[in-house]
């Protein structure tokens, strides 16, 4: 487990709550309608949802913040729409998938992530560093974020609701195997999990193990195997006929 023991915590707690204030909780309800196949864990449903008296206090504070001309609604609303229909998952499969034609681009993500990704013209808009680990057959990586809902956006889009619920946060470091197994991934004993906390100012993507059978297969037949679950790491990518779990 990796633990980033040097995280300015004070610092995180602001900047990660005013991110979540800004995609987060305000998209809270519209991500609440998320497929129930994607909760990792169905029967902690109800800690999963934001509690009402949270969302209440979004809008409210969006309201004071409209109100005295801080913020512009169409500006939020154009923030929240971008990141669900034109930022998602592909741009980070896109990634992964040059990853694993182009060797020496893959030297280069996992020597300096922010800068490959920019590559592909991909990017934070708050300066968050991107760390981009990979999975081997030794090694097998997965990212939470403990205290909040740190995430990739500039490659995975919006957070799925299980990824910001209070079980994955804190079950993906007191027992990863077995959040592991739930998602439908099961590790040998000789495996190693790796388990990285996102920070405000530090977002991890996991580079997931390029599938066996696929060698003759083009970057953009690739990047359509490559899920988003497998970069936060609770999938493996399946072969030729789609992705795994
Ligand atoms: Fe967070």
């Amino acid at each position: 487990m990796a633990n980033a023991p040097d995280k300015p915590v004070g610092r995180r707690r602001f900047l990660s709550k005013a991110a979540a204030g800004t995609a987060g909780l305000v998209a809270a309800p519209r991500i609440g309608s998320a497929k129930p196949e994607l909760l990792a864990n169905e029967q902690d449903q109800g800690h999963q949802n934001v509690p009402s008296d949270v969302a209440l206090r979004v809008k409210a504070l969006e309201s004071i913040l409209v109100e005295k001309g801080m913020v512009d609604p169409a500006t939020i609303d154009a923030v929240i729409e971008s990141y669900e229909s034109k930022i998602g998952p592909r741009n980070g499969a896109r990634v992964v998938a040059r990853a694993w034609v182009d060797p020496a681009y893959r030297k280069r993500l996992l020597a300096d992530g922010t800068a490959a990704i920019a590559e592909l013209g991909y990017g934070g808009s708050q300066g968050e560093h991107m760390v981009v680990v990979e999975n081997t057959p030794a090694v097998h990586n997965l990212v939470v974020c403990t205290l909040c809902s740190c995430y990739p956006w500039p490659v995975l889009g919006l957070p799925p609701t299980w990824y910001k619920s209070a079980p994955y946060r804190s079950r993906a470091v007191i027992d990863p195997r077995g959040v592991l197994r739930e998602f439908g991934v099961t590790l040998a004993d000789d495996v190693q999990v790796r388990v990285w906390d996102s920070t405000a100012e530090i977002r991890y993507l996991v580079l997931p193990e390029r599938p066996p059978g696929t060698e003759g297969m083009t970057e953009d037949a690739l990047a359509a195997l490559v899920t988003r679950n497998a970069m936060v790491g609770v999938a493996k990518v399946g072969g030729r006929g789609g992705a795994a779990a």
